[in-house]
Order: structure tokens, then sequence, then C-alpha cells
């Protein structure tokens, strides 16, 4: 699997499009759709496309797809997951936050206690605050570590969660 190969025929119209649309709108400059948008491996320069489009084009290149479940989620990005688990202060099992990233990446509003009390129960809210929290875990990645936001051992209950024992209720207890 390469993403230098030329373009198939049937991606050839498909491409042209992709590259010449233009950017900055907002919205997916294949479809118009809104976002989150996801950078097609390979292609950083012509510009992020929908989850649909993204999907599409990666099919099409022979790429891997998005995860679309939360053991997906734990085997591709493993590290975000434990960063996530930490952001938490282990409020998060490894699944739950494998469902959190999931929901941040398809734009969908993820229930759940912490985030209800953070930003009530207002889907857009929700939205917009569980992309707040997974940044900022992301952001913070270099000082999780020490009592209830250690990565080492969040890296751990991730790996037992693929091996099916991982945590039930929350992560440090
Ligand atoms: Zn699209």
């Amino acid at each position: 699997m390469t993403t230098t190969e030329p373009f198939t025929e049937a991606l050839a119209a498909f491409h042209d499009l992709w590259r010449t649309a233009p950017f900055g709108e907002g919205r997916c400059p294949l479809c118009g759709a809104r976002g989150p948008f996801f950078p097609v491996p390979g292609f950083a320069d012509r510009g992020p496309l929908c989850a649909r489009c993204h999907d599409d084009v990666a099919a099409r290149l022979g790429l891997r797809a998005r995860p679309r479940t939360p053991e997906g989620v734990l085997r591709r990005w493993p590290r975000i997951v434990a960063h996530l688990i930490c952001a938490s202060l282990g409020y998060f099992t490894p699944r739950a936050a494998a469902a959190a990233l999931l929901a941040y990446r398809d734009d969908e509003p993820f229930y759940c206690e912490w985030f209800d009390s953070l930003f009530g129960m207002d889907r857009q809210e929700l939205i917009a605050g569980g992309a707040q929290v997974l940044r900022a875990a992301v952001a913070d990645r270099h000082r999780h570590r020490g009592y209830m936001a250690d990565y080492a051992t969040a890296r751990r209950l991730v790996a037992a969660e693929r091996e099916g024992r991982g945590p039930t209720l929350a992560s440090w207890f």
C-alpha cells in the first residue's frame, strides 16, 4: 500500500475536483459537507475531506479506513486513548475514552457524567466541549505523569483492554 502510486482512471475525475476545489470555507471541498475533516495520508497538500469523502478516497487509494468502533480506535490510536484517560484523571475507562474519541471524529456528542458536568446536555455544546477536552488531552500529553494521570499506567490499561481484560467502571480503581 503506497500513496505514491498513480491514481486509477476511476479516481482521475475525482482527483481533479479535489485538486482544484477551494478550501477554507469550513466545508468539504468535494461535497460541501461540514466537518470534521480528515487528511488523506500522503495528500496533505490537497486539503482534508469530510468523513464520507475521506473514506471514499482512502478506499480507492487502498489506504486504511478510519476506525468505526471503539475496538478499532484502541488499535489505531492507543496513545491518544491513554492520554484521554489521563486527562479524565481516570474517569474514562479505555473503552469509554475510545468511544469519546470516536464520537469526536464523527462530530457526534459523547454523553457521560463528566462531559455533562462540564458542558450540560446540549448537543452542540457537548460536541464543542468534547473536542476541547480531546485537543487539551493531546496538547497536555507531556504533563501526563504522576498520581491520577500516569501515562504509562494508562497505556498498560489500553493494552489490557485490547486483550479483553480492561477495567469496566473507571481506570484507576
Ligand atoms: Zn465530502
